[in-house]
């Protein structure tokens, strides 16, 4: 039977914890942060380092830029991502959903300006039961008004991803923010406000797909947060001379307490634990008080907790391995792509619009669009040429200027002779030559139609 939601009614409060894995996250969120909201004011030889440029679909990184034609690349990105999403569950389980994932640090964030308006757990709760006064008003008012203005600010740095950041910024007093950047910032706001300031955990629990299909990703060997059922069981408090009747547990409940899902986890591995860890240092924290081995709570993998087995190497996972040399093969290939792309492009297109034609001294005349793409930031002069069997000349422009950043479209018009060429369809190659660096050359196919 489905699970039912249950929204701000069941809300959890957790414990703040400390220890390793804590000061982890901590540090996760910090550093996701300051590397999403600092991207976008990073300027690269006077543009905006990365950008993706909507109206000229073309995408800015660290002086690289990428066009359409260059989808390529874009495709082979979103397949090591992929790949290296499979490699790394497999290999440590859900740490990614514990430490980076954007769900759980803006969660994690919300939560800090919670804790710092509205003060520890406790006192949360019973403010949240107790009726409406000044206090409440007061505290509740500059938790959401902060998480809203973080939000905001979350929601507009996503749009400098796409629209110069430092003029969207600049434009902001003056409320010459465009319709849809205003749009999607405000939108992204409200997202991040709703999914992270108020249904938190409930997003991990039902909306995310890939809390769902994890679980093919997962084997036996995969690292889980767990409990050690047979150290600490039957558990139970310590009886008065301080002896321990049962197990390890002593049932403190400090690590459902601190949980970000609200899950027991010594019910044993839980969809719903998103792994991070902060059980595992609230229960070494008790082990420390007692006197007893850390690790009741640790982490391991389903063999190693019930065989004791040690989890097998990398290159003993044949899994592991195959999707680690498939990421190796697409990274060599991409990079190998962008060593050798220039930095300009060419397209070249017979314009059926118009047919062969005969000219003056007897020679065929076909009609091509050329475009021409600069990603070089300054303008570059350019010379073409066209080549094949039969091709006594063209009729170009003789210098193409582009401007940096920028592309040239025009019409040129290739003669080939007929006493050379029969009739039908023939190859010929077009050829771009940066005029100040001449090592630099690309060159397009297109054909001749003889008549
Ligand atoms: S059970 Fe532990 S690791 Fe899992 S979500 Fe809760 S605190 Fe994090
Ligand atoms: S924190 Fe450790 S000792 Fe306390 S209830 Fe959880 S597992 Fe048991």
């Amino acid at each position: 039977m489905a699970t039912p939601i249950h929204f701000v009614s069941n809300k959890l409060y957790p414990k703040l914890s400390r220890g390793r894995f804590s000061h982890w996250r901590t540090g996760f969120v910090i550093v996701t942060q300051l590397l999403f909201l600092l991207t976008p004011w990073v300027n690269w030889h006077g543009q905006q380092a990365v950008r993706f440029d909507f109206d000229s679909m073309r995408l800015y990184l660290f002086g690289l830029t990428l066009l359409p034609q260059d989808f390529i690349y874009l495709a082979a990105m979103l397949i090591i991502s992929a790949l290296g999403l499979f490699l790394w569950t497999m290999i440590a389980g859900r740490l990614w959903c514990g430490f980076s994932c954007p769900q759980t640090v803006y969660t994690e964030i919300m939560l800090w300006i919670e804790r710092l308006f509205e003060g520890p757990p406790n006192a949360r709760r019973k403010r949240d039961a107790a009726p409406w006064g000044a206090d409440k008003l007061l505290r509740k008012g500059a938790s959401q008004a902060s998480m809203l203005l973080f939000s905001l600010w979350t929601g507009l740095t996503l749009v400098g991803y796409f629209s110069p950041m430092r003029q969207l910024v600049a434009g902001l007093p003056a409320g010459q923010t465009g319709f849809w950047e205003a749009f999607f910032a405000l939108s992204y706001a409200g997202f991040t406000w709703l999914l992270a300031g108020h249904l938190r955990e409930q997003v991990c629990k039902h909306m995310c797909p890939y809390a769902r299909f994890q679980g093919v990703m997962f084997d036996r060997d995969t690292l889980i947060v767990a409990y050690d059922e047979q150290r600490g069981e039957p558990r139970g408090a310590r009886r008065k001379d301080g002896s321990q009747a049962q197990g390890s547990c002593v049932d403190c409940g400090l690590c459902v307490q601190v949980c970000p899902a609200g899950i027991d986890i010594r019910q044993g591995l839980q969809y719903e634990c998103i792994g991070c860890g902060v059980c595992i240092d609230a229960c070494d924290e008790v082990m420390d008080k007692l006197a007893a081995p850390r690790g009741l709570i640790r982490l391991s993998t389903q063999n190693a907790m019930e065989q004791g087995a040690a989890p097998p190497s990398f290159w003993q996972r044949p899994r592991a391995v195959v999707y680690a040399s498939l990421i190796g093969t697409t990274v060599l290939l991409m990079a190998a792509g962008l060593w050798q792309r220039e930095p300009f492009r060419v397209e070249v297109l017979r314009d059926r619009a118009v047919m062969a034609r005969e000219t003056a001294d007897g020679y065929i005349e076909n009609a091509y669009t050329v475009r021409i793409f600069n990603t070089r930031p300054d303008a570059r002069t350019y010379t073409l040429t066209a080549a094949g069997d039969g091709v006594v000349g063209q009729r170009l422009p003789k210098l193409l200027q582009v401007p940096g950043d920028g592309e040239l479209s025009f019409t040129i018009n290739v003669m080939a002779d007929p006493a050379v060429l029969a009739k039908g369809s023939h190859p010929i190659s077009i050829a771009l030559q940066d005029r100040h660096t001449p090592e630099d050359k690309v060159t397009e196919t297109s054909r001749i139609l003889m008549p």
